[in-house]
């Protein structure tokens, strides 16, 4: 019978009793697109309103499925950090979460028990009130002298039919902005859907027009698509053929990566902690974390990577550079510093999953025992918490028709493809990887907690399998000419 480990300075971090996580998009893809949720989330920490901040993503790891795993405390609040109610605040997250709800959201959040969990889910904060403040500064960065005389606001949304409470915000924002009677016009205007930006002309008449995009970052749409439906010629552009000419439109940057973002979170973050009487701490994870102290402070190989305890510290470096002096290697002392270095591979390109066997190498970390935690969960997540789960026989598996049953969307296509088709896909895909496909039935007979480096369990397919399984029968379809 496995004994309760006892409990090792490593594990001195878990003494919380609130667990905030912030969720992201994430991506496959884009090395940076998880860069304003690790700003958010460090910014957040040291507030210290919650006792620990985690991050999550829908394309990334610690995934959805994943994170309540990786909670220090059984109070968790999550905030999506998306810029409106859509597709991935109301059916996405709730469903990969396992908040039984789909939907909108009420005002006050969702509460709901899950595995012992108490999880508050929160509206995310690009529907807050104080977004208005941060269109407001973005507009006087466009153009400080604004006027209630001259100058008309355009609030610009993305919008979409597929869902009608995406662009509730931009028309909550417009009106009111609107009623503080700061511009001559407000409009609520959109790239695709109706009232579109493109018609501005025909609607305003103010010669001066400041157009903010309620858009979370910079990207395709701010930088391409706006400034083309606009024929824009920079952040200042007068046309002398309209209706009411001349005109001049000021394109101010988007709303979601102003510095004030920050302070609408804290007031999130506040407000959920307000709610929230405290929960207890995890045992289950304390458990599996003083495992991993005790076989890190004997020196431990978790993947390709080896941890090698000195006096109060340990040292992390890739496998293939053990012996090698440490001036030969770039040093990092935080777990954020690690972090950035293994999100790219040693050509420079993204990894999308952290446990492909192509972790950079040439560095070393050395952390105090209160940041090994955070170092491991950047460096393989959710790895010791769901290998603890295995060796207790506590983590469940799910094979992969309940998985293709979950997905919608874009997604949803993946139903149609066979398992044997799935295992044609997970040759290539999972192969890069260092898991063992524990839903595909591979047999993992000793974890990295028992000495063999590459144990560790793949409970599900990741969204990385999903999206290429999605991507396989696309082509396949094209090829058929279907
Ligand atoms: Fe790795 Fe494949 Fe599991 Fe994804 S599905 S984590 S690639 S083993």
């Amino acid at each position: 019978m496995r004994t309760r480990p006892t409990s090792s300075a490593a594990c001195s971090t878990v003494a919380v009793m609130r667990s905030l996580v912030l969720v992201g998009h994430g991506s496959h893809l884009n090395g940076d697109s998880a860069s304003a949720v690790y700003r958010y989330a460090e910014l957040l920490r040291q507030r210290g309103l919650f006792g620990e901040v985690i991050e999550s993503y829908w394309k990334e790891e610690p995934s959805l499925r994943q994170v309540l795993r990786t909670t220090s405390s059984t109070d968790v609040t999550v905030i999506p950090m998306f810029i409106s109610e859509g597709y991935f605040t109301e059916t996405v997250i709730p469903r990969e979460l396992g908040l039984g709800h789909q939907g909108p959201v009420p005002p006050g959040g969702i509460a709901r028990v899950i595995g012992g969990h108490t999880v508050r889910y929160t509206l995310p904060y690009g529907v807050h009130p104080a977004m208005q403040q941060v269109i407001l500064e973005r507009a006087r960065e466009a153009l400080p002298e604004f006027s209630a005389q001259d100058t008309a606001l355009i609030v610009l949304g993305h919008g979409t039919t597929r869902n009608e409470n995406s662009n509730r915000v931009i028309h909550q924002n417009a009106a009111a902005l609107r009623e503080l009677g700061l511009f001559a016009e407000v409009h609520a205007l959109f790239l695709d859907e109706e009232p579109k930006v493109t018609d501005w002309a025909s609607r305003i008449q103010a010669p001066r027009i400041i157009v903010v995009p309620f858009f979370a970052s910079e990207g395709w749409h701010t930088q391409e698509t706006i400034p083309e439906d606009l024929n824009l010629s920079g952040q200042q552009t007068t046309f002398t053929a309209t209706p009411h000419a001349p005109q001049t439109i000021y394109y101010a940057g988007p709303v979601g990566t102003h510095p004030a973002v920050a302070q609408v979170i804290f007031q999130i973050a506040e407000e959920a902690s307000q709610q929230s009487s405290g929960g207890d701490l995890d045992h289950t994870l304390v458990e599996a974390w003083n495992t991993l102290g005790e076989r890190a402070s004997q020196g431990l190989r978790v993947g390709e990577v080896l941890i090698v305890p000195h006096g109060n510290l340990y040292e992390l470096r890739h496998v293939l550079d053990e012996g090698r002096a440490a001036n030969e290697l770039t040093t990092y002392v935080t777990p954020e510093g690690l972090r950035d270095r293994i999100r790219f591979d040693d050509s420079g390109t993204y990894r999308p999953v952290r446990t492909f066997r192509n972790m950079p190498r040439h560095w070393r970390a050395v952390v105090g025992a209160h940041d090994l935690r955070r170092v491991l969960q950047y460096v393989y997540p959710a790895a010791v918490e769901e290998t603890h789960a295995y060796t207790c026989r506590t983590l469940h598996f799910t094979p992969w028709p309940t998985t293709a049953r979950r997905q919608t969307g874009l997604y949803a296509r993946v139903q149609k493809v066979s398992s044997a088709q799935v295992e044609q896909v997970a040759a290539t895909v999972c192969s890069q990887c260092l898991r063992s496909r524990l839903w595909a039935a591979e047999p993992l007979t000793r974890t990295f907690l028992e000495g063999v480096p590459g144990g560790l369990p793949c409970a599900e397919a990741c969204t990385y399998l999903v999206a290429a399984v999605r991507d396989w029968q696309k082509q396949r379809k094209q090829e058929a000419g279907t």
